[in-house]
């Protein structure tokens, strides 16, 4: 019998590449081994409603069920301590052997950790898991003032759960702006004015530099400008490192990220990596990325089921993502970085518009705040590979140049199909 696929890592990614391989009709055995206590779950919801909220459990991905009827062997609780490439075993760390055909890899990412006086004070938290959600909200409870390090996603999503949970909320963020790496400075700035408007302090261009506490916790946290804020809880959001310890360990290249071909495989080419662990040259950046977002995991998930099961095709998509932070819902479809022009539609006033980024006269990326048929337009605009001009942007007509540009586009394929 055939050793079958093995997949180390039962989150997003994971979970939906044993079912994407079940129902591509991949036949031989599949092991998803997840190191979590729990089925894999929506990860989104713990800096959000399950933050807020008194659900012991999160939100599952998909029923326990799903994974015995697709026949996958789910190793529960077990986690991966190492990987012979050579045998093409992983060894778990309770010291079962686990033969594979192909194993993937999908480990995720580990939050980063601030290493400065007083940060193993107990009190400071980082938030990756159900059971960081389940500490955070037991010490949240007999807590009135909260620090946020970090004004990254995670970090402001929180952050605005604390505040709307009644809390003292104080966010430092080291660079000039919220969101500096993901978002234009006009959504930046929305952003800033909105939490500030909502009671949280954010202080822009702060670090936190240390932490004082006792036995019983932290008390205050001190800044790299000679401040010192009171705090009995603290959040670090600044940030995760992909998980990649199994792969240096058996030898593949890792790079900030395990570095995998456009067909998602590994320096080892019957080792695959997908999700938050992978960094990948992304045909739409032009560059080599990593992305952190539900969509690259369970995309790349689905992608590697169907290049294990023979299609030859690379890895394409257009990168969306979205994140909840108090009444905004910001959803960017594209990535911004490359682009050299920015275009307003809607009304910051009304909270309700999106910024459009063009790279010369070409349309990259479109970042919404409440504007979700902004982003849903954007979505099919760049994945159809069209680009409305500025001009039709500035004139609100972005929508209908899409459409007459698909009925010719229709229209072509038609005289084409008659023709041949
Ligand atoms: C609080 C929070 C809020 C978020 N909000 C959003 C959002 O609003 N929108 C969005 O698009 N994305 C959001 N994200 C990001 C999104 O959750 C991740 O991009 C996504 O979970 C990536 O999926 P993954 O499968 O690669 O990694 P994960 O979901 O992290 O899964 C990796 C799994 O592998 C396990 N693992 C690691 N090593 C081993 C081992 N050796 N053996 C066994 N198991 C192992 C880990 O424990 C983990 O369960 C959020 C993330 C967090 C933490």
């Amino acid at each position: 019998m055939m050793s079958g696929i093995v997949i180390v890592g039962a989150g997003h990614a994971g979970s939906q590449a044993a079912i994407a391989l079940r129902q591509g009709g991949y036949r031989d055995p599949i092991t998803l081994v997840g190191q979590e206590r729990e089925i894999p779950y929506h990860r989104p919801p713990l800096s959000k409603a399950f933050l807020k909220g008194a659900a012991a459990s999160p939100v599952p991905l998909r029923s326990s069920v799903a994974y015995s009827e697709s026949a996958v062997s789910f190793l529960q609780g077990s986690a991966a301590a190492e990987i012979d490439p050579a045998a093409k075993i992983v060894k778990l760390s309770d010291e079962r052997w686990l033969p594979y055909d192909k194993l993937i890899l999908a480990t995720g990412a580990t939050p980063r950790r601030l290493n400065c006086p007083g940060s193993d004070l107990s009190g400071i938290f980082t938030l990756r898991s159900v059971a960081d959600a389940h500490r955070i909200r037991s010490r949240m409870r007999d807590v009135r003032e909260i620090v946020v390090v970090g004004g990254g996603f995670v970090g402001l999503e929180a952050a605005a759960t604390f505040a709307q949970l009644g809390k003292s909320v104080t966010v430092l963020e080291i660079g000039p702006r919220l969101l500096g790496r993901a978002v234009s400075p006009i959504i930046s700035h929305h952003l800033l004015s909105r939490l500030t408007r909502m009671g949280l302090a954010v202080r822009l261009d702060t670090s936190a530099v240390g932490f004082l506490g006792s036995q019983k916790g932290i008390d205050a946290v001190l800044t790299d400008d000679g401040g010192r804020i009171a705090a009995q809880m603290v959040l670090i959001g600044i940030g995760a490192e992909p998980d990649c310890n199994l792969a240096r360990q058996a030898g593949l290249h890792c790079d900030d990220g395990i570095l995998v071909n456009s067909r998602l495989q590994t320096s080892n080419p019957d080792i695959y990596a997908i999700g938050d662990c992978a960094r990948f040259h992304h045909w739409h950046a032009e560059r080599s990325v990593r992305l952190e977002s539900v969509q690259n995991a369970t995309d790349q998930a689905r992608h590697v089921a169907h290049t294990i099961l023979g299609l030859e095709a690379a890895y394409r998509t257009v990168p969306w993502f979205w994140s909840d932070i108090a009444d905004m819902k910001l959803q960017m479809v594209g990535l911004s970085h490359m682009a050299e022009r920015h275009m307003l539609s809607g009304t910051i006033n009304e909270g309700t518009f999106s910024v459009y980024h063009f790279r010369g006269s070409t349309l990259v990326a479109i970042d919404s705040v409440n504007s979700p048929t902004d982003h849903m337009l954007g979505r099919k605009m760049l994945e159809a590979g069209f680009s409305p001009t500025p001009d039709d942007v500035a004139a609100g007509k972005a929508r209908s140049a899409f459409k007459e540009w698909g009925s010719g586009e229709e229209a072509a394929l038609h005289s084409e199909t008659t023709r041949s």
